[in-house]
């Protein structure tokens, strides 16, 4: 089919809209019932005994799911993001919102937790629904940058001259245009003490066609110093099409790291976290943190306990040079920063 190939010349001039187009088309052909992802897979559904979800639903990308494998109920990807019945039994100690962050709230979309940087709720809106997650109850309707909030946000990181770091979160805040991004870190630009960005993202993992050129002409564009934390728990979500993202990414000149959960039944074994570590580091992505499970109502059954974290741990270094060791953390209301587990 030589003759089909395409030419540099019918490279449209500006291809922006074209690659939007395809990230936000590919959004919608996304995975929103899981008896047809189970079925795709080669799953009877009926062995699978699934909550209905309510509000926190099924879905996943097909960039993401086309990683699965065929025929494996106890696939690693599946079960990151399979609503099992599980979800519905409650167990001691979880709850709604486990790490505070509702007390850390300073204005409507921004927590102030740590000093020197603010995390920023971009929006509500995920690539992907994974079932641990520790935001899955957060009141994001009351709680985002929309409209005039974005106005307060900006004032209140304006007033605090030791907030040096802005952090982009969620949700995910790759799942907003350019356009918008563009008009928050404009909003941002006249703030002197602002020196980083940071961008908190499973979207360079679950949506790599998200890292167009418009992204990253905003990225390499911005002035300040970048900084990208993906979020992958397991080696197979670094695909190549992952890799290549993260180097167009590495180009504009970010910093990525890749951060995880410890999750039962996903990674909790000492070679699958070696292989995590490695295939994130040859993809591009340094390991960041390995998080403790957050005790979210509904994730119960993806805790390991902190014993056997600690002789997993004890096991990756190891197998790992240090540069390659993740630090073991976990979040704690009140304190002052992500506490290391000993
Ligand atoms: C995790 C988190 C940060 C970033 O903490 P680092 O240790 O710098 O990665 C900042 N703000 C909030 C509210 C957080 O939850
Ligand atoms: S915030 Fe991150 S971890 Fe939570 S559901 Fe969204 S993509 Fe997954």
């Amino acid at each position: 089919m030589a003759g089909n190939a395409i030419q540099p010349d019918m490279i449209p001039v500006d291809p922006a809209p074209e690659c939007a187009l395809r990230w936000q088309a590919q959004l919608q052909r996304a995975w929103r019932d899981p008896a047809a992802l189970l079925v795709h897979l080669g799953h009877e559904p009926a062995d699978f005994p699934l909550t209905d979800a309510g509000q926190f639903p099924f879905l996943v990308t097909r960039a993401f799911a086309d990683r699965m494998t065929r025929g494996d109920p106890d696939d690693p990807l599946l079960r990151q993001v399979l609503p099992r019945v599980d979800e519905d039994s409650p167990a001691p100690g979880f709850g709604p919102d486990p790490v505070g962050d509702s007390a850390s709230r300073a204005v409507r979309g921004v927590l102030h937790k740590y000093r020197g940087r603010a995390l920023l709720i971009a929006t509500g809106a995920c690539p992907i629904h994974c079932r641990y997650c520790f935001r899955r109850e957060f009141d994001y309707a009351g709680d985002t940058l929309a409209g005039p909030a974005l106005e307060a946000a900006i004032d209140y990181i304006a007033a605090h001259p030791d907030i040096e770091e802005v952090i982009l979160s969620g949700g995910d805040p790759l799942m907003l245009s350019t356009g918008r991004l563009r008009r928050l870190s404009d909003a941002l630009s006249g703030i002197r003490h602002f020196r980083r960005l940071r961008i908190h993202s499973r979207v360079p993992v679950t949506l790599p066609a998200r890292i167009d050129d418009a992204l990253c002409d905003w990225l390499a564009g911005l002035g300040r110093q970048v900084v990208v934390v993906v979020h992958a728990n397991h080696a197979r979500e670094f695909g190549a099409d992952v890799a290549d993202g993260i180097a167009r990414l590495r180009r504009t000149g970010a910093t990525v790291f890749n951060q995880a959960v410890l999750l039962a039944g996903v990674n909790d074994a000492p070679a699958t976290l070696a292989e995590l570590m490695e295939t994130g580091f040859a993809a591009g992505a340094i390991p960041y943190y390995l998080h403790l499970l957050d005790r979210v109502s509904g994730s119960a059954h993806f805790e390991v306990p902190r014993t056997r974290a600690l002789a997993l741990m004890d096991d990756v270094r190891r197998r790992l040079p240090g540069y390659l060791v993740p630090r073991l953390v976990e979040e704690r209301a009140g304190e002052p920063y992500k506490m290391p587990v000993f």
